[in-house]
């Protein structure tokens, strides 16, 4: 028995306005268009300083170190002294420790001396004390042949004094905040975190706490996306409200997306932009302000929405991921990642897959997509690449197994052996 053909009603349109898809750095280019960096500053203390973005340059009042010294315990000599006198040694004049300043070197002598100590005037070069003989008399000889300017660190080697040390844009690591503290600052302007709205979409989803696995009632899955977005958002430097789960109907997304405008730079949400009846996401956006919804030439993650959602005094972004768990992963990745570094003030904003390594393939891929595929795969020791076997954009075990994506562009066949691009996950995920 043939099947019959559903018919079509108001709801399920018997055609589909069809859109070319959204090459990902075009895409990339119009999200990031639309950003206006936050201009917004406030002062931390170093202590609280770690992935901050540096709002001014960072110039040095001093120069570091602030004078010559010494890089080793030992002996400061005059070396033409101290080859003349070979035979015989010098006597130790004086004992310089570190934060002590000595006097200058009287001649003939030599001065004891500790690594960062001044070095003393008159002195030309330090010499470890493993490489001189100190006799029952305690006069000192050079043993191995000594150079002028040796094992002294010379002022402002590290940092000049009006030199920018940390650029205004930079997302402070530790090594930055350490060279901070050298040059005597205690706290800094950077630029206040954005506040990011998280809002999961889906009468299907449960939180997890909300219900025990085995009463989980049919049809209902827990709500995974929030989670990995939220710890996302605040490695990125992000304030994050989660919304929660909101339902699968208009007038509940209209209402949480007025709310979360107002006191917002970023409204996130993730499911519900599809074209389905069922999903609501689109036409909210549209009433509140303004929306664009986009299909990206990527797999996974097709669906991609963006706009704003209008307040009394300005308006806040909005982005829409899709629903599967790898889709909204890798729409973050490749999309939310360097819009919230643009936004976030953060001025070195790389590309949007960050840094590339070219590894070889230890899988085939004989049916490419037509999209640019980003695979989840996996770096053994030797540095080949392993693929995890099912690659559903539902699957989020292979983000979780993976440590790298293949960024493979579209109709590219993989055959092992082939040399292919791998963007490690570890540069994303920070
Ligand atoms: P949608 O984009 O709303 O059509 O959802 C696509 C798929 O992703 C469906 O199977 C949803 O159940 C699933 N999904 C949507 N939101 C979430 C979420 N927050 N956590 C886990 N799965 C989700
Ligand atoms: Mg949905």
């Amino acid at each position: 028995m043939s099947e019959q053909p559903i018919p079509p009603t108001s709801q399920t349109p018997a055609v589909r306005s069809f859109k070319p898809l959204k090459p990902l750095d075009v895409a990339l280019a119009e999200l990031l268009a639309t950003v206006t960096p936050c201009h917004d500053v406030e002062m931390v203390d170093l202590a609280d300083a770690d992935g901050r973005v540096l709002a001014r340059d960072a110039v040095s009042a001093l120069d570091v170190p602030g004078f010559d010294n010494s890089s080793m315990d030992g002996y400061a000599v005059c070396v033409a002294e101290a080859v003349a006198a070979s035979e015989r040694g010098l006597p130790v004049s004086q004992r310089i420790p570190a934060g002590h300043f000595g006097a200058p070197l009287a001649s003939e002598t030599v001065a004891r001396i500790f690594t960062g100590a001044p070095i003393p005037e008159h002195a030309d070069a330090v010499v470890m004390q493993e490489e001189c003989a100190v006799d029952e008399l305690g006069r000192v000889t050079v043993v191995v042949p000594a150079r002028v300017g040796q094992n002294i660190r010379r002022r402002g080697e590290d940092v000049g004094q009006g030199t920018c040390v940390v650029a205004a844009g930079t997302r402070l690591r530790p090594d930055h905040i350490g060279l901070l503290a050298s040059i005597g600052q205690a706290s800094i302007p950077v630029v206040r975190r954005l506040r990011v709205a998280l809002m999961s979409t889906g009468d299907e989803l449960i939180l997890p706490g909300q219900v025990a696995p085995a009463d989980l009632p049919p049809g209902a899955i827990y709500s995974s996306n929030a989670f990995f977005l939220a710890h996302l958002l605040k490695r990125l430097g992000c304030e994050v409200h989660d919304f929660g789960n909101l339902p699968d109907s208009l007038e509940a997304t209209k209402h949480a997306f007025r709310e979360a405008a107002q006191n917002h730079d970023l409204v996130l949400t993730s499911g519900g932009v599809s074209v389905g009846e069922e999903d609501h996401v689109k036409p909210a956006v549209q009433s509140l302000g303004q929306l664009d919804l986009w299909s990206i030439a990527i797999k996974p993650g097709k669906p991609f929405a963006h706009g704003r959602l209008d307040r009394a005094d300005g308006a806040a972004h909005f982005i829409g991921l899709p629903g599967n768990p790898v889709s909204s992963f890798v729409t973050f990745l490749v999309l939310v990642r360097p819009f919230i570094q643009k936004l976030s003030g953060q001025a070195s904003a790389e590309g949007p897959v960050g840094e590339a390594l070219q590894l070889t393939a230890n899988f085939d891929w004989p049916k490419p997509d037509k999209r640019r595929e980003f695979l989840r795969v996996r770096r053994d020791a030797t540095g080949q690449l392993h693929l995890f076997a099912n690659q559903s954009s539902g699957v989020l075990t292979s983000v979780a197994w993976a440590d790298g994506l293949v960024d493979n562009p579209p109709g590219q066949a993989i055959a092992k052996g082939d040399t292919v691009t791998f963007l490690p996950l570890s540069n994303l995920l920070g």
